[in-house]
C-alpha cells in the first residue's frame, strides 16, 4: 500500500482561512485527512462534466466511447486490454464502447500477428478527425484550470502526480498478475492431469496392486477407538485405518457437525473448439461475480473435439466440499483428531479439515503417512505438521 497521508495541518493552508469559500469546501481543503482524494475528485469533476457533456452533444459519444477515441489518438494500435488497464473501465463497458465505435466507423480492428485471438484497435480517418477537432477543447480546459500556477509549478505538479500514478502499478493489479504479498498470483505452477481417456484408472491399478479393494462399498458404522468398522452388517477390526472423509462422521458428530461450504456446478458446452486463450486453463474471478472460477477441461485432458466443455463453480450450501478456515471450526476438527487412537490416520481435504489441501497435497500427505507408519507411527493422525 502507498505510504500514509501527510499529518494535518496540510502545508499551504492560508493562516486565516479562505473567506470566499463555503465552509464545507474549506473543511474539505484544509481540515481533511483525505486531502489528496478531495483534490483529485474535485478537479476531475470540473474537468470531466463539461468536457464529456460537450463531447456527447457534439459527437453523440458516451464517455467510455470518447476515452477509446482519445486513447487511440494518443497511442495508435492499442488493444482493448491496454485501454481497460489504463482507463480502469470494466471490460464489458469498454467492449460495448468499442463495438459501437466500430459500427459508427470511428475505429477499426486489425488482427495481431503475434496473437490471433486479440485485435489491435486504431482510429479510422473519421475517428482521427473527431480526435483532432476535440483535442484543443481539452487543452483549453486544462490551461484554464492551471492558470493559478506558473510554468515551473505546472511542471512540478506534473512530475509529482506522475510519481503517484506510477506507484499505483506497484500495488494495484490492473489486469496484471500480483507478484507479491498474500494475494500474489500463482502463475508459475505446472498443472498435471492424466491424458489417458480413463483418467487415473491405470494409476489406481498400479497403486493398489497386491491389495484387496472393495469398490462401491459403504462403511455403515464406525468404532474408531477400537479401529473397528461395519460393512454390510459385518464387524471388521483393522490394524490401521486411513480415512479421507470428514472426521465428524467417524464419531457420529459427537462434537457437532463440522461446517462446510458447497458448490453449484454448471456445465456449459460451447460449439467452438477452444474458448480460453492458449495456455489458460482456469479463469479465477474475485469480484462481484457469483462464480469463483471457470475451467476449460480439454486443456487438461487434451481431448479432441469440435466443441468444448466449460465448468462454472458457484459457492453454495449444496454439498460439503470446502472446510471453513475459521479458528472455531479448526478447533472443533482438532477435537476429533485428538480423539483418534494410534494407527488411525485422517488425511486429505476432508480428513485433515483443511481448505488448502489439493490433490498434490493429498499425495504428499499419503507419502508422509507411509514414512510415519514405517517409523512405528504414533506421531499425529493428520500426517505433515503444516496441515494441522
Ligand atoms: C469443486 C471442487 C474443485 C476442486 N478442484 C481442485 C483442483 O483444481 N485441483 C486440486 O488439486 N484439487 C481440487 N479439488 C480438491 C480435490 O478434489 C480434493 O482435495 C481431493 O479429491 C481429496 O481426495 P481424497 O482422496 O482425500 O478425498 P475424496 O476424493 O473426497 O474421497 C473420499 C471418498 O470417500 C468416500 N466415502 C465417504 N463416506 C464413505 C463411507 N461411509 N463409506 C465408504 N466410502 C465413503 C466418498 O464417496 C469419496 O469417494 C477440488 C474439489 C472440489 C470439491
Amino acid at each position: 500500500m502507498p505510504s500514509k497521508t501527510a499529518p494535518l495541518p496540510v502545508p499551504g493552508a492560508p493562516r486565516d482561512g479562505a473567506p470566499a469559500l463555503d465552509p464545507v469546501t474549506r473543511a474539505r481543503l484544509w481540515g481533511n485527512p483525505c486531502w489528496f482524494a478531495f483534490r483529485f475528485n474535485y478537479l476531475a469533476k470540473y474537468y470531466n462534466v463539461p468536457l464529456y457533456g460537450w463531447v456527447r452533444r457534439r459527437y453523440g459519444l458516451t464517455r467510455p466511447e470518447y476515452i477509446v477515441v482519445h486513447g487511440l489518438g494518443l497511442c495508435e494500435c492499442a488493444t482493448a486490454r491496454d485501454l481497460s488497464i489504463s482507463y480502469g473501465f470494466p471490460k464489458n463497458t469498454l467492449s460495448r464502447a468499442i463495438h459501437n465505435l466500430v459500427r459508427r466507423g470511428l475505429i477499426e480492428r486489425a488482427a495481431r500477428k503475434d496473437d490471433r485471438r486479440s485485435f489491435h484497435l486504431r482510429l479510422t480517418a473519421q475517428g482521427r478527425a473527431v480526435y483532432d477537432e476535440a483535442l484543443p477543447f481539452f487543452i483549453q480546459m486544462q490551461d484554464d484550470m492551471l492558470r493559478a500556477l506558473s510554468p515551473p509549478e505546472r511542471e512540478q505538479l506534473s512530475v509529482l502526480l506522475a510519481k503517484v500514478v506510477l506507484d499505483t502499478f506497484t500495488w494495484s493489479p490492473k489486469g496484471v498478475a500480483i507478484k507479491e504479498g498474500p494475494r500474489a498470483a500463482w502463475d508459475t505452477a505446472l498443472s498435471a492431469y492424466p491424458h489417458a481417456p480413463d483418467g487415473y484408472n491405470q494409476y489406481f491399478d498400479i497403486a493398489t496392486s497386491g491389495a484387496t479393494v472393495l469398490l462401491s462399498t459403504k462403511i455403515e458404522r464406525y468404532d474408531i477407538p477400537h479401529r473397528t468398522v461395519w460393512i454390510k452388517g459385518e464387524k471388521l477390526v483393522f490394524d490401521l485405518i486411513v480415512s479421507t472423509i470428514s472426521p465428524d462422521q467417524l464419531y457420529d458428530n459427537c462434537y457437532g457437525a463440522l461446517p462446510y461450504i458447497g458448490r453449484d456446478f454448471h456445465k456449459i458446452v460451447l460449439p467452438v473448439e477452444h474458448v480460453f486463450p492458449e495456455h489458460v486453463y482456469f479463469l479465477y474471478y474475485a469480484n462481484d461475480e457469483r462464480f469463483t472460477r471457470l475451467v476449460e477441461y480439454k486443456k487438461f485432458t487434451l481431448h479432441k473435439s469440435p466443441t468444448t466443455l466449460i465448468g462454472m463453480e458457484i459457492p453454495s450450501m449444496n454439498g460439503k466440499y470446502y472446510p471453513l478456515p475459521m479458528k472455531s471450526a479448526l478447533a472443533q476438527a482438532a477435537r476429533y483428531h485428538d480423539d483418534m487412537p494410534r494407527d488411525v490416520y485422517s488425511l486429505g481435504r476432508h480428513g485433515s479439515y483443511r481448505y488448502a489441501i489439493d490433490i498434490d497435497d493429498c499425495i504428499e500427505q499419503a507419502m508422509a503417512m507411509a514414512e510415519q507408519v514405517k517409523a512405528g507411527g504414533g506421531e499425529h493422525p493428520v500426517p505433515g505438521a503444516k496441515w494441522r
